[in-house]
């Protein structure tokens, strides 16, 4: 059993390259029949709207729900994570079909336009607690989207400090921009763009976990890696592929 990707569009390959450099193989997923194949899937960042018109060309909303639904380790990054959060504001007129399955508010273009992406240095205690490494990740946020609400069951694994400005001065909100889920991992940000594998590390951690701590059923690309990244101590080389 191997880690799928959706290729429908975004970035599919940087997803598939990030697992690589961790030893773990990883096949693109277009079709229905090809989440058999796999024990755990990323829904990658792009564009929603379009993602979600090329699934349902596919017909592959009911598939993505069945797979959401077994507890196999799904994890969405930015379109991704509209992709699966159970409500979605901000979108274009009429909306579009989400696969659902975290139980959130996400709204599409929180931070702006693509002009208004950026990058942000944020503590994610539970990944550090889990990973080891600096107290900081990167987020690269483009055209990110952000969490509103969260229901009771969702667990907030990082959070981005918005400050607005009312009529009696400046007051500060937090969004959330990593959420966790039982078998549910939401990111806003997109990991697969900077050296620092830990949130992949993590996601592999879950499907591990959803298999009862029997890693067999992650496929390890023996060949590999000899790439300079010792993910034991996290060396984060920072910035190959973003910059
Ligand atoms: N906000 C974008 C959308 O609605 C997502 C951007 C991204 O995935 N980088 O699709």
């Amino acid at each position: 059993m191997v880690v799928g990707v959706l290729a429908l569009q975004g970035s599919f390959n940087e997803h598939i390259a990030a697992l690589r450099r961790l030893g773990v193989k990883a096949i693109e997923v277009r079709k229905a029949d090809q989440l058999e194949m796999v024990s755990s899937l990323i829904i990658p960042g792009g564009e929603s709207t379009t993602m979600a018109k090329l699934a349902h060309y596919h017909n592959l909303f009911p598939a993505l729900r069945e797979f959401v639904k077994t507890g196999k380790p799904v994890w969405g990054t930015c379109a991704g994570l509209i992709f699966l959060a159970n409500k979605a504001v901000g979108q274009k007129e009429g909306g579009q079909e989400l696969v659902g399955g975290l139980d959130i508010t996400v709204h599409r273009n929180f931070f702006g336009s693509q002009l208004q992406s950026f990058e942000a240095h944020l503590s994610a205690p539970e990944l550090v607690s889990r990973e080891g490494g600096p107290d900081i990740f990167r987020a690269v946020f483009i055209r990110a989207p952000a969490v509103l609400e969260a229901g009771p069951e969702v667990e907030v694994l990082a959070e981005y400090i918005v400050s607005s400005e009312k009529e009696d001065g400046h007051i500060h909100d937090k969004v959330a921009v990593a959420v966790r889920q039982g078998n549910l991992l939401g990111t806003a940000f997109h990991p697969e763009l900077t050296a620092d594998s830990r949130w992949h590390s993590y996601f592999l951690k879950m499907a591990r976990e959803v298999k009862g701590g029997n890693s067999d059923s992650i496929v390890t690309v023996t060949s590999s890696p000899d790439l300079g990244l010792n993910n034991e101590e996290h060396a984060v080389n920072d910035l190959p592929i973003f910059e």
